[in-house]
This record gives structure tokens, C-alpha cells and sequence, in this order.
């Protein structure tokens, strides 16, 4: 049994409990170094085994993967984040259905909640976004024509952007010519919880400068949005008079009272 585990976004302490059990358990684990904090694996037995993804192919990941299953063994594909987002765990899963290796997936904490939480943001505020679009600039992958930057910020949502802080000139004149307004609140969040976590804040006109100033080039979100700013309205579930499954309105004269 293969299982992929979402890692968090960095901090140890941010892996679910069942990540981190099925860690304890591993006889084999594969993970993604590149991004994953390597002191989670500090919870691996002493007898496992221990691969570092970053230097191997698909094929040679697979390799291992049926081996060791061939042997019988617990393993986990430890992968950073949320390995539904950006994971590439569907072509793993995939040639596993191929050769009948059955697998599960833990979820994780994905780093644009971690940012979030980092900035004590909302990215849902009412009235300015309920929408937020998780994307990537188009770099060595290439982007589906109808999700180019520049269409994706007509709708003027919260936008997050992955894999994107070594494109910021080419993020800037999309989003600009999208729609956004040049003074669009954004921030860069560099290895949101991790223990070198840097935070930069500043406007979509001034983004690529933002960055280079910070030297930041990789390992960053681009949050992008007026959900960074001071206007918003205040939430329906929580006012006096919205009545919920769970709980009903004061009246206008209970409230005068
Ligand atoms: N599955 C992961 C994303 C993998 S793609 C997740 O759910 O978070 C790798 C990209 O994720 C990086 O280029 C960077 O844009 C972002 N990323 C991953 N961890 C991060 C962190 N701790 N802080 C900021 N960005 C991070």
C-alpha cells in the first residue's frame, strides 16, 4: 500500500495527525525534497528506508514503489502542501492503477493556507471577494490558453498564485492588463511557517521590485487582491439580525431593548 501524505506547508507541527502516524508506521518513505522540512522525517522508524524525490524520475520513483510493495512494505509518498495541489501525484497514482498497487491519500495542509495564516488574512471577505483562484504564470509548464493570467484577473477575485516569484515582471503586466488596478494590494510570503517565513507587502505595480528587493526568487506565494485591504463588509452568519439552522434573530425590539 502506497500512501501519499501531504506534508504542510513547512512547520513540523503542521502535518495532520494521520500524516504523521502513517510516518511512524513507513518502512519506506519517498518524499519531495525540494520543499518538504526534512525534520518530519525524524519520526520514521530506524529501520526505514529514506529516498530524497528530488534527484529521481518518475520511473525510478515507481521502482521503488513496486519493490517494495513486492516486499510487502508500509510506504509514503510525503509530498509538500496539499498533494492535490501542484503535486503531480496524478501520474503516480495512475501507473499504481496499473500495476495494481492500491494506494490512499492523506490531506494536507496546503501553503496558501499557510500564508494566510501568516498574514492574518481572510481571502473571503464579503463584498470585496468569495472567489479565490488558485494559479501559476506560465513558465517551463505551460498554462491552458483560457486560463492565462490576463483573463483570470478580469474577475478582479483573490487570486493566489503558485510557482510564479521568479516571473513577477510577466505576473505584473497580465494582472495589469487583466484588470487589476496598479495599486491591487499584494504580498509575497517566502516559506510561509517555516522558521525563515519573510513576509512583503506593497502594490501590483511595484511587485517584481518587491521581490527583488527582498531577494526573494522561489519558494513564495503571490497573493494578490483587496482582500489585503482595509474594506469590507461584515458577515451575514454572525449578524444580530440572520437567522441560522442554529440560531434565530433578535427581533428589532428585542434588539432596541
Ligand atoms: N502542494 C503544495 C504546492 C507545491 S508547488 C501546496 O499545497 O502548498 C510548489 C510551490 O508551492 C512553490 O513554488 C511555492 O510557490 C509554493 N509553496 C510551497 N510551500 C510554500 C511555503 N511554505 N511558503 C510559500 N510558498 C510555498
Amino acid at each position: 500500500m502506497v500512501h501519499f501524505v501531504g506534508a504542510g506547508p513547512g512547520a513540523v507541527d503542521l502535518i495532520t495527525v494521520r500524516g504523521q502516524q502513517l510516518i511512524r508506521e513507513a518502512d519506506v518513505i519517498l518524499y519531495a525534497g525540494s520543499l518538504v522540512n526534512p525534520a518530519l522525517l525524524k519520526e520514521a522508524k530506524k529501520s526505514c528506508d529514506i529516498y530524497n524525490t528530488a534527484t529521481m524520475t518518475l520511473d525510478e520513483v515507481l521502482a521503488v514503489m513496486e519493490r517494495s510493495e513486492a516486499e510487502g512494505k508500509r510506504i509514503v509518498r510525503l509530498h509538500t502542501g496539499d498533494p492535490s495541489i501542484y503535486g503531480a501525484i496524478r501520474e503516480q497514482m495512475d501507473a499504481l492503477d496499473r500495476r495494481n498497487i492500491p494506494y490512499e491519500v492523506c490531506p494536507g495542509v496546503s501553503s496558501f493556507c499557510g500564508a494566510a495564516a501568516a498574514i492574518k488574512a481572510e481571502y473571503t471577505l464579503p463584498e470585496v471577494s468569495q472567489t479565490v483562484i488558485i494559479t501559476r504564470a506560465e513558465g517551463r509548464t505551460a498554462v491552458p490558453e483560457r486560463e492565462q493570467l490576463a483573463s483570470l484577473a478580469s474577475h478582479g477575485a483573490t487570486m493566489v498564485l503558485f510557482l510564479s516569484a521568479g516571473l513577477l515582471q510577466q505576473v505584473k503586466e497580465e494582472l495589469l492588463a487583466g484588470g487589476y488596478e496598479p495599486d491591487t494590494p499584494c504580498a509575497i510570503v517566502y516559506k510561509a511557517t517555516w522558521p525563515e517565513e519573510r513576509i512583503v507587502k506593497g502594490v501590483l505595480n511595484e511587485l517584481p521590485k518587491m521581490a527583488e528587493n527582498a531577494g526573494i526568487r522561489k519558494t513564495a506565494l503571490i497573493l494578490v487582491g483587496d482582500f489585503l485591504g482595509d474594506e469590507y463588509a461584515l458577515s451575514r452568519l454572525y449578524a444580530p439580525d440572520f437567522t441560522t439552522e442554529y440560531r434565530h434573530a433578535v427581533s428589532s425590539d428585542a434588539e432596541r431593548l
